[in-house]
């Protein structure tokens, strides 16, 4: 039976593989296994066989995800620069990605979590009730290149912690560290309770739409998400989407734009700004606008870019050939439409896929740029004469995933965000999260909740009992 576990890919399926790219270069490094949709049955089919043992002893679970946590920390030397050479980020980044795969397994191991106590209910009628809390089944987990681990784990960590069984499909893009994950989770799991499937599409068009799968757990792009959901009617499997961004970053006019800047600056262009809560738009009151597009191009434009194994590096290259050109596509439109590049605005001249950092002031509000998910190295500034219209255009926007306001006044800057259409709202930082919190974009950001004790119930299912009093 095919499957992408190491050691374990028979031989008839070895020729099927793709190649993987480092983007510091854009040639090929390594291949991963290019796993038909049929072969998808077979991994399914065990990910059942492996559930009944799996949700049986929620003790043995929880100790198996803290053993795992231990695995993948001990294993961050192998795994951070190869996230690195496949994704581009630079290696700190990675690093700082395992410890946080890591973490997440320890934060859902906690049996006061993920062993969630039956309740009590009543409605004074001589019945009792009891809600317990069931695992649903095998999950298919489907995760972008962005974050590949990270998100990965914040699919497998609840779900495997509620007493599912997964089945985890990377982006081709980035197959690599994740099939390593996969291994040492798994050495420290019973078999087949986590299984990593890599292969280009329509490969997670059939997993997404698998008859045996019960919830399918999907991060990317709005229409792919579309897609999923619309896969997913078959079986009627439970679906959880995570999908885009179009974060507005409001600064306040008490704001001190010095020492804001450079938070400002790497909560838009953190990971090449390739984040789905990045900061993706800007809004400065037009008495300091001047200021603050000077404050952020002036570190666009020293910031140290290339490849992510260079200690120098702070920002990588664009992790894909598609994506960059997407980048460069919206870039060359906004300037086409009269914004002006305070910093880049261009490919840089040399090997990868690397894009200048790019500040763009005088962007028409309705150009794609400031409207849509430009998710690359490019952020756009507009100002604003009142706050309300401020507002106004931060939530005039399709997404729903975050946003933030900065200012001196905590107290103000609150009020302002409590008026944000969308999941979280930070003051004064952006796009940083509690393992704890509940993630949940609106409108098109997504559907269901991710994190924290809600990223639990997502994998769960309540199952009633009903008792009379007497016999
Ligand atoms: P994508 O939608 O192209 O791909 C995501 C995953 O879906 C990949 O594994 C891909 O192979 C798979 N896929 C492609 N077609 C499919 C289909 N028909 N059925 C099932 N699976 C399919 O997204 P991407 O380009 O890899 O990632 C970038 C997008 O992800 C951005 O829009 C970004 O905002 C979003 N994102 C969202 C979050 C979040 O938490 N909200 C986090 C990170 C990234």
């Amino acid at each position: 039976m095919p499957t992408s576990r190491p050691g374990r890919v028979p031989a008839a399926t070895r020729a099927e593989r793709f190649a993987v790219l480092d983007p510091a270069t854009g040639e090929a490094f390594d291949e991963a296994p290019d796993q038909r949709p049929k072969e998808l049955d077979a991994v399914v089919a065990r990910a059942h066989a492996a559930w009944p043992g799996w949700r049986s002893d929620p003790t043995s679970r929880a100790k198996a995800l803290l053993t795992a946590a231990d695995a993948v920390e001990a294993a961050g030397a192998r795994l951070a620069p190869l996230l690195t050479r496949e994704q581009g980020k630079p290696l700190s980044e990675s690093y700082a990605e395992v410890a946080r795969v890591a973490a997440r397994l320890r934060y859902f191991a906690d049996p006061a979590l993920s062993a969630p106590r039956p309740r009590r209910i009543t409605d004074g009628r001589p019945v009792r009730g009891e809600v317990r809390w069931r695992p649903l089944g095998p999950v298919a987990a489907i995760v972008p290149w962005n974050f590949p681990l990270q998100l990965a784990s914040a699919k497998f960590a609840p779900a495997l912690a509620a007493g599912n069984t997964v089945v985890l499909k990377p982006s081709p893009f980035t197959p690599l560290a994740t099939r390593l994950l996969g291994s040492v989770i798994s050495a420290a799991l019973p078999e087949d309770v986590l299984t990593i499937v890599t292969g280009r599409e329509p490969l997670g068009a059939r997993l997404a739409s698998h008859p045996g799968i019960r919830h399918v757990t999907f991060t990317g792009s709005v229409p792919t998400g579309r897609a999923v959901a619309a896969g997913a009617s078959a079986s009627l499997a439970r679906v959880t989407l995570e999908l885009g961004g179009n974060d507005a970053a409001v600064l306040l006019d008490d704001v001190d734009v010095e020492r804001i800047a450079e938070r400002l600056f790497w909560a838009a262009f953190r990971n090449c700004g390739q984040v789905c809560m990045a900061v993706k738009r800007v809004y400065a009151p037009a008495r300091l606008y001047s200021q603050v597009v000077e404050a952020l191009a002036h570190h666009a434009r020293t910031v140290v870019v290339g490849a992510g194994l260079d200690p120098d590096s702070r920002l990588g290259p664009v992790n894909n050939a598609p994506q960059l050109a997407r980048v460069e596509r919206c870039t060359a439109r906004a300037l086409a439409a009269g914004a002006r590049a305070a910093a880049g605005g261009h490919r840089l001249e040399r090997p990868g896929y690397f894009f200048a950092p790019t500040v763009l002031a005088d962007v028409p509000p309705t150009d794609p740029v400031v409207t849509d998910e430009q998710f690359g190295p490019v952020l756009p500034v507009l100002p604003y004469d009142s706050l309300d219209e401020a507002v106004a255009a931060a939530n005039d926007t399709g997404f729903g995933l975050g946003g933030s306001v900065w200012g001196t006044d905590l107290d103000r800057a609150e009020a302002v965000a409590d008026r944000l259409e969308c999941g979280t709202a930070w003051i004064n930082h952006h796009a940083e999260l509690s393992l704890a919190q509940p993630f949940a974009g609106i409108k098109d950001s997504g559907v269901g909740v991710a994190g924290g004790p809600w990223g639990l119930y997502g994998n769960l299912r309540p199952f009633v009992v009903h008792r009379p009093e007497e016999p």
